[in-house]
Protein backbone atom coordinates (compact mmCIF):
# COMPACT_ATOMS: atom_id res chain seq x y z
CA UNK A 1 0.00 0.00 0.00
CA UNK A 2 1.11 3.30 -1.24
CA UNK A 3 0.95 6.74 1.04
CA UNK A 4 1.10 10.00 -0.79
CA UNK A 5 2.08 12.69 2.52
CA UNK A 6 1.52 16.34 1.74
CA UNK A 7 -1.13 19.00 2.18
CA UNK A 8 -2.76 17.10 -0.79
CA UNK A 9 -1.67 14.02 0.47
CA UNK A 10 -3.83 10.70 1.38
CA UNK A 11 -2.19 10.45 4.59
CA UNK A 12 -5.23 10.13 7.70
CA UNK A 13 -3.53 13.27 9.65
CA UNK A 14 -4.39 16.51 7.25
CA UNK A 15 -1.06 18.76 7.33
CA UNK A 16 -1.83 22.61 6.63
CA UNK A 17 1.82 23.59 7.19
CA UNK A 18 2.62 25.87 3.95
CA UNK A 19 5.93 24.61 3.81
CA UNK A 20 4.90 21.48 3.26
CA UNK A 21 4.93 20.67 -0.42
CA UNK A 22 1.48 19.21 -1.79
CA UNK A 23 3.14 15.83 -2.19
CA UNK A 24 5.87 15.64 -0.16
CA UNK A 25 6.86 12.28 0.39
CA UNK A 26 5.93 8.82 0.03
CA UNK A 27 5.04 6.18 2.80
CA UNK A 28 4.85 2.51 1.02
CA UNK A 29 3.85 -0.65 3.35
CA UNK A 30 5.33 -2.90 2.71
CA UNK A 31 3.44 -7.02 3.29
CA UNK A 32 6.07 -7.86 5.76
CA UNK A 33 5.03 -4.85 7.62
CA UNK A 34 8.19 -2.49 6.85
CA UNK A 35 7.64 0.64 6.00
CA UNK A 36 9.66 2.67 3.40
CA UNK A 37 9.76 5.99 2.72
CA UNK A 38 10.91 8.17 -0.03
CA UNK A 39 11.10 12.24 -0.89
CA UNK A 40 9.16 13.42 -3.57
CA UNK A 41 9.66 17.07 -2.65
CA UNK A 42 12.60 19.47 -3.70
CA UNK A 43 12.53 21.30 -0.22
CA UNK A 44 13.66 17.64 1.43
CA UNK A 45 12.57 14.99 3.36
CA UNK A 46 14.73 14.34 6.79
CA UNK A 47 14.46 10.93 8.90
CA UNK A 48 15.58 11.50 11.98
CA UNK A 49 17.26 14.45 10.85
CA UNK A 50 18.97 12.78 8.16
CA UNK A 51 18.17 13.74 4.54
CA UNK A 52 16.68 11.31 2.54
CA UNK A 53 15.70 10.17 -0.95
CA UNK A 54 14.56 6.51 0.02
CA UNK A 55 15.20 4.56 3.29
CA UNK A 56 13.35 1.98 5.38
CA UNK A 57 11.38 3.42 8.31
CA UNK A 58 10.36 2.63 11.62
CA UNK A 59 6.54 4.28 13.15
CA UNK A 60 8.10 6.13 15.88
CA UNK A 61 10.91 7.36 13.20
CA UNK A 62 10.85 11.39 12.97
CA UNK A 63 9.75 12.54 9.71
CA UNK A 64 10.94 16.33 9.08
CA UNK A 65 8.86 17.77 5.79
CA UNK A 66 11.04 20.68 4.75
CA UNK A 67 12.23 23.18 6.79
CA UNK A 68 10.00 23.07 10.29
CA UNK A 69 7.36 20.89 9.95
CA UNK A 70 8.14 17.58 12.16
CA UNK A 71 6.14 14.55 13.28
CA UNK A 72 6.26 10.69 14.03
CA UNK A 73 5.75 8.17 11.22
CA UNK A 74 3.29 6.63 13.43
CA UNK A 75 1.43 9.79 13.71
CA UNK A 76 1.11 10.88 9.99
CA UNK A 77 -0.21 7.87 8.97
CA UNK A 78 -2.76 7.18 11.94
CA UNK A 79 -1.10 4.04 12.99
CA UNK A 80 -0.34 3.28 16.91
CA UNK A 81 3.44 3.09 17.17
CA UNK A 82 4.67 0.73 20.11
CA UNK A 83 5.66 2.66 23.08
CA UNK A 84 9.63 2.83 22.53
CA UNK A 85 11.54 5.22 23.55
CA UNK A 86 14.06 7.15 21.22
CA UNK A 87 16.84 4.82 21.81
CA UNK A 88 15.62 1.64 22.73
CA UNK A 89 17.88 -0.07 25.63
CA UNK A 90 17.03 -3.49 24.32
CA UNK A 91 16.22 -3.92 20.91
CA UNK A 92 15.90 -7.66 20.84
CA UNK A 93 13.04 -7.26 23.16
CA UNK A 94 11.21 -4.23 21.19
CA UNK A 95 11.75 -6.30 17.83
CA UNK A 96 10.06 -9.29 20.11
CA UNK A 97 6.90 -7.13 21.35
CA UNK A 98 6.30 -5.58 17.75
CA UNK A 99 6.29 -7.65 14.83
CA UNK A 100 5.08 -4.16 12.79
CA UNK A 101 8.92 -3.20 13.18
CA UNK A 102 12.04 -4.00 12.91
CA UNK A 103 14.52 -1.83 14.26
CA UNK A 104 17.84 -3.71 13.10
CA UNK A 105 16.94 -3.51 9.28
CA UNK A 106 15.51 0.30 9.25
CA UNK A 107 19.04 1.24 11.33
CA UNK A 108 20.92 0.80 7.60
CA UNK A 109 19.83 4.10 5.46
CA UNK A 110 20.15 3.31 1.58
CA UNK A 111 20.39 5.56 -0.45
CA UNK A 112 20.25 5.95 -4.35
CA UNK A 113 23.06 5.37 -7.09
CA UNK A 114 21.62 5.50 -10.19
CA UNK A 115 22.41 9.33 -10.71
CA UNK A 116 25.96 8.44 -10.79
CA UNK A 117 25.86 6.55 -13.75
CA UNK A 118 24.84 9.56 -15.59
CA UNK A 119 28.06 11.39 -14.02
CA UNK A 120 30.03 8.27 -14.45
CA UNK A 121 28.92 8.58 -18.56
CA UNK A 122 29.08 12.21 -18.85
CA UNK A 123 33.13 12.19 -17.55
CA UNK A 124 34.10 9.28 -19.42
CA UNK A 125 32.65 10.25 -23.25
CA UNK A 126 34.04 13.01 -22.56
CA UNK A 127 37.46 11.62 -21.91
CA UNK A 128 36.65 8.96 -24.79
CA UNK A 129 36.00 12.41 -27.29
CA UNK A 130 39.38 14.09 -26.09
CA UNK A 131 40.93 11.37 -27.06
CA UNK A 132 39.81 10.75 -30.52
CA UNK A 133 40.13 14.54 -30.80
CA UNK A 134 43.71 14.92 -29.91
CA UNK A 135 44.87 11.64 -32.21
CA UNK A 136 43.49 13.57 -35.08
CA UNK A 137 45.51 16.08 -34.01
CA UNK A 138 48.47 14.08 -33.63
CA UNK A 139 47.82 12.01 -36.97
CA UNK A 140 47.65 15.88 -38.96
CA UNK A 141 51.20 17.06 -36.88
CA UNK A 142 52.89 13.49 -37.40
CA UNK A 143 51.90 13.89 -41.45
CA UNK A 144 53.06 17.43 -41.62
CA UNK A 145 56.05 16.42 -40.33
CA UNK A 146 56.76 13.31 -42.44
CA UNK A 147 55.95 15.34 -45.58
CA UNK A 148 58.37 18.22 -45.11
CA UNK A 149 61.20 16.13 -44.32
CA UNK A 150 60.11 14.38 -47.63
CA UNK A 151 60.04 17.28 -49.48
CA UNK A 152 63.44 19.11 -48.12
CA UNK A 153 65.61 16.48 -50.32
CA UNK A 154 63.58 17.43 -53.24
CA UNK A 155 65.16 20.99 -53.24
CA UNK A 156 68.47 19.06 -54.97
CA UNK A 157 66.64 17.71 -57.76
CA UNK A 158 63.69 20.16 -58.70
CA UNK A 159 65.39 23.56 -57.56
CA UNK A 160 62.42 25.78 -56.96
CA UNK A 161 59.66 22.94 -56.99
CA UNK A 162 62.03 21.90 -53.82
CA UNK A 163 61.58 24.99 -52.06
CA UNK A 164 58.17 25.11 -52.80
CA UNK A 165 57.20 21.97 -51.14
CA UNK A 166 59.67 22.70 -48.55
CA UNK A 167 57.99 26.05 -47.53
CA UNK A 168 54.40 24.56 -48.08
CA UNK A 169 55.76 22.23 -45.21
CA UNK A 170 56.94 24.28 -42.88
CA UNK A 171 54.22 26.37 -43.43
CA UNK A 172 51.81 23.51 -42.98
CA UNK A 173 53.79 22.49 -39.69
CA UNK A 174 53.94 25.40 -37.93
CA UNK A 175 50.15 25.31 -38.31
CA UNK A 176 49.84 22.31 -36.81
CA UNK A 177 51.28 23.66 -33.78
CA UNK A 178 50.48 27.41 -33.49
CA UNK A 179 47.08 26.84 -34.81
CA UNK A 180 45.86 23.41 -34.13
CA UNK A 181 44.75 23.28 -30.85
CA UNK A 182 45.09 20.49 -28.36
CA UNK A 183 41.76 18.37 -27.50
CA UNK A 184 42.24 19.88 -24.03
CA UNK A 185 44.55 21.48 -21.90
CA UNK A 186 46.43 20.51 -18.95
CA UNK A 187 43.99 22.76 -16.99
CA UNK A 188 41.04 21.86 -18.53
CA UNK A 189 41.62 18.00 -17.86
CA UNK A 190 42.52 18.79 -14.51
CA UNK A 191 39.09 21.21 -14.07
CA UNK A 192 36.98 18.07 -15.34
CA UNK A 193 39.07 15.54 -12.98
CA UNK A 194 37.81 18.08 -10.17
CA UNK A 195 34.57 18.11 -11.23
CA UNK A 196 33.95 14.18 -11.23
CA UNK A 197 35.95 13.62 -8.55
CA UNK A 198 33.45 16.05 -6.54
CA UNK A 199 30.58 14.26 -7.74
CA UNK A 200 31.84 10.71 -7.43
CA UNK A 201 30.86 10.53 -4.12
CA UNK A 202 28.92 8.48 -1.58
CA UNK A 203 24.96 9.62 -1.75
CA UNK A 204 24.30 9.94 2.20
CA UNK A 205 24.75 13.98 2.67
CA UNK A 206 25.97 12.97 6.33
CA UNK A 207 28.70 10.98 4.79
CA UNK A 208 30.29 12.23 1.20
CA UNK A 209 33.44 10.34 1.27
CA UNK A 210 35.00 9.42 -2.47
CA UNK A 211 33.66 6.27 -3.81
CA UNK A 212 36.61 4.10 -4.58
CA UNK A 213 34.86 2.33 -7.83
CA UNK A 214 36.63 3.95 -10.54
CA UNK A 215 33.88 3.11 -12.71
CA UNK A 216 29.71 2.96 -12.55
CA UNK A 217 29.87 -0.95 -13.32
CA UNK A 218 32.64 -1.60 -10.80
CA UNK A 219 30.28 0.20 -8.50
CA UNK A 220 26.99 -1.70 -8.90
CA UNK A 221 29.19 -4.67 -9.33
CA UNK A 222 32.03 -4.74 -6.13
CA UNK A 223 30.30 -1.93 -3.94
CA UNK A 224 26.98 -2.31 -2.58
CA UNK A 225 27.48 -0.18 0.29
CA UNK A 226 29.81 2.64 1.56
CA UNK A 227 32.81 1.33 3.66
CA UNK A 228 32.80 4.34 5.73
CA UNK A 229 28.99 5.17 6.95
CA UNK A 230 27.78 1.40 5.84
CA UNK A 231 24.75 2.88 3.91
CA UNK A 232 23.33 0.69 1.66
CA UNK A 233 23.49 1.46 -1.80
CA UNK A 234 20.63 0.53 -4.44
CA UNK A 235 19.72 1.19 -8.30
CA UNK A 236 16.53 2.49 -9.09
ZN1 LIG B 1 29.12 6.79 2.85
Amino acid sequence: MEIIIGRHGTQKTPITDPTVSRQHCKVTVNGDGTYVIENLSSSGTKVDGLDIIRTTVRLNSRIQLGPSFSTTLAELIGVHAPSQTSAPKNPASTEASSGATKPRTAEVKTFDISHLRQVWEDFNSTNLEMAEEQRKTNLVRTGLGIFTMCAMPTIFFFGPVGYALTGLGVIGNIYSFAGMRNAETAEERQCRQDAFDDAWVCPNPECGHSIIAKNYKMLVRNHQSCPYCKCKYIEK
